[in-house]
């Protein structure tokens, strides 16, 4: 207890050995954490200034057991509000990298240096970027990968959303409440995304759904004023107020990628779900590569990688 206390009056810059550093604020972070602080280690959880990471942005959680609808901020701010009356304590600190020093972890943040017995990886993923002309220039002026965050600017708009998995599919779901119309393009012909979302999607009166089609280039001088798509029948020019990206997402994974093994996609390659090549580093939530990537899943890596920790500490 008393290096709890010591942590939550200390400044920055100090070397502090813990037994357990977690790095991430989303799902799986704040459940690690919420089962830390019950198992009394003692750690500190590195969030990101993105506090609650994707699902914090995500507008409505209609899957998550227990909680039949809830807004993705509500549900993170819950999860932390739980563990932080467990004990679990936090820093507003990005991970800068983290290096094995002996049998102990060096990790380098923002604000902040640890030595910690054993690290969580729970930092998540960002949105990928699609790499198209006029899609770094328009980033902010129309262009958005946040439809939760920004979806009140475009009301009575028209945009376009591409991707075809739950993200833009529910994304545009939230979007099509305020915009005067919505056009989703996706590259095949059949959505990834949950069939309830897709249904739920193509029976939106304001909603169309452009197949085998990819967006090419935005357009504009000082905003987004059109995109260029590649159609089955041809390239053609479509006025848009603003695009919203979501076709796939990069895990955050940079500081940890000469700690452990990576996936060629720069996941976390794990086995036994939360272990990964190195005994006293888990991984939890989207950074890693288990197939499916839910709030759900999410909070039981957490909860995974925390119990590990606690069993080899013993
Ligand atoms: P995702 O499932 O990987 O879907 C990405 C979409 O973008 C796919 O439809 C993909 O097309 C398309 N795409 C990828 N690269 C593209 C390119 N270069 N050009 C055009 N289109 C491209 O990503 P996500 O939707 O962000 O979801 C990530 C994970 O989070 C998934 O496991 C998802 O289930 C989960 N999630 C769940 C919920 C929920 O409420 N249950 C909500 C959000 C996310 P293809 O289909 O052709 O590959």
């Amino acid at each position: 207890m008393k290096l709890r206390t010591e942590l939550i009056g200390s400044g920055s810059s100090v070397n502090r050995d813990l037994d357990l550093v977690i790095a991430g604020g989303g799902p799986a972070a704040l459940a690690a954490a919420l089962y830390a602080a019950r198992y009394d280690i003692e750690h500190i959880v590195l969030e990101s200034y993105q506090p609650g990471g994707q699902a914090a942005l995500t507008a409505l959680i209609e899957n998550y057991p227990g909680i039949k609808t809830i807004g993705g901020g509500d549900l993170v701010a819950v999860m932390k509000e739980q563990a932080e009356s467990w004990g679990a304590l936090f820093e507003m600190s990005s991970v800068i990298s983290a290096d094995p020093i002996g049998d102990r972890i060096q990790i380098k943040a923002d604000s902040s240096t640890y030595m910690a017995r054993n690290l969580i990886i729970a930092t998540g993923a960002a949105p990928a970027r699609l790499g198209v002309p006029g899609e770094e220039k328009f980033y902010g002026r129309g262009v958005s990968y946040c439809a939760t965050c920004d979806a009140p600017f475009f009301r009575d708009a028209r945009v376009l959303v591409v991707g075809g998995g739950d993200s833009a599919v529910k994304e545009a779901l939230h979007l099509s409440e305020f915009v005067s119309e919505l056009v989703l393009v996706h590259r095949r012909d059949k959505f990834r995304a949950e069939p309830y979302l897709a249904e739920k999607l193509l029976s939106c009166g304001k909603c169309s759904v452009n197949w085998n089609t990819t967006l090419k280039e935005i357009k504009g001088d000082e905003s987004v004023e059109s995109v260029v798509l590649s159609t089955p029948e041809g390239e053609k020019e479509l006025k848009v107020d603003g695009v919203f990206m979501y076709v796939g997402r990069k895990p955050a994974t940079e500081p940890f990628a000469n700690l452990i093994d990576l996936n060629d996609n720069g996941t976390v390659r794990t086995h036994d779900i939360v272990h990964t090549s190195r005994e006293n580093i888990f991984a939890a939530g989207d950074v890693t590569d288990n197939k499916l990537r839910q709030i759900v899943t999410a909070v039981s890596d957490g909860a995974r990688a925390a119990s590990a920790v606690f069993e080899l500490l013993q």
